[in-house]
């Protein structure tokens, strides 16, 4: 298990991987089919995602396990297969990655909402210690646990994993443009609010992903950062937002606009950058040129 930290305190701005979904989709994941179920089935395909981003130049890539709590494989009637399919994760980033790159699991929310009664908190912990535990045999050095909204999940979330784990945890929101001008998730939680519960909850890393584009994180990151101190903040941002054109799904950042983008969000305060939805192994190499890497 290598330190993510360890890697930041070089001052160095490390890139990251982009879409796994995207990807998959592309390589015949077909809409309402469970992603993690390929980790089983299409180890080969998987496979290819994570290389592509290592070839790429990804200084860490994730695993395909965003949906892989047992709340979410619920709905395949796959709960049970839940510590095999994120072992399978793990262990597949973690043949691409080599020994030199980091693998981090990738933890995504269980759509389930503590304070509406839809779940108990002892379910959540559960369900992501399970999760944390398989990346653990797989061969993971780090956890994200991505694209929450929630400050009670998430919370729940990094508990799990530090009280069971030696895992570094990097933990990032996804925030929402409001009619004033500020940012917060669908639950109405602040980056502020956000960076002090999940930094009191015990993340080493903290930060923000998908939903905006790549320009509109510039100023999520600066309100991260202005709450964060010297914490290492960690940005996956999606390609835009996606448009129909026909029966395909498009989105509008190119790799040569997100180039023009990086530098201000690393002036921001971004330690580490890399993409969400609709970025591809072209944006990746793009990052790394415009960082100079
Ligand atoms: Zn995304």
């Amino acid at each position: 298990m290598k330190s993510l930290l360890d890697a930041l305190r070089s001052g160095k701005t490390l890139v990251s991987d982009g879409a796994w979904g995207t990807m998959l989709y592309e390589k015949g994941l077909k809409a309402g089919e469970c992603p993690e179920l390929w980790n089983a089935t299409n180890p080969d395909k998987v496979r290819e995602v994570a290389a592509a981003y290592i070839e790429a130049g990804s200084d860490m890539i994730e695993t395909n396990s965003f949906g892989g709590n047992r709340l979410k494989l619920a709905q395949y009637n796959l709960a049970d297969r839940a510590f095999e399919l994120n072992e399978a994760a793990a262990r597949i980033s973690r043949e691409a990655a080599g020994e030199d790159r980091f693998v981090l699991g990738s933890i995504g929310p269980t759509g389930k909402f503590l304070m509406m009664g839809d779940v108990t908190e002892q379910e959540l912990y559960d369900s992501f210690k399970e999760q944390a535990l398989a990346f653990e045999k797989g061969g993971a050095d780090a956890v994200v646990v991505e694209t929450f909204y929630a400050i009670d999940e998430a919370e729940t979330a990094i508990k799990a994993i530090k009280e069971n784990t030696d895992f570094e945890v990097a933990c990032t929101f996804t925030f929402e443009p409001q009619q004033d001008g500020s940012f917060k998730t669908m639950t109405g939680v602040s980056p502020e609010d956000m960076v002090r519960a999940t930094l009191a909850a015990g993340a080493d890393v903290v930060g923000t992903n998908c939903g905006n584009g790549f320009e509109k994180m510039v100023e999520i990151i600066a309100s991260i950062r202005a709450a964060a101190g010297d914490t290492p903040i960690l940005v996956h941002a999606n390609a835009g937002m996606p448009q129909a054109e026909g029966d395909r799904v498009v989105y509008p950042e190119t790799p040569e606009f997100v180039a023009k983008v990086v530098p201000k969000m690393v002036e921001a305060g971004a330690n580490v950058v890399g993409g969400c939805c609709g970025t591809t192994p072209a944006h990746v190499k793009a990052l790394k040129a415009a960082l100079g890497r």
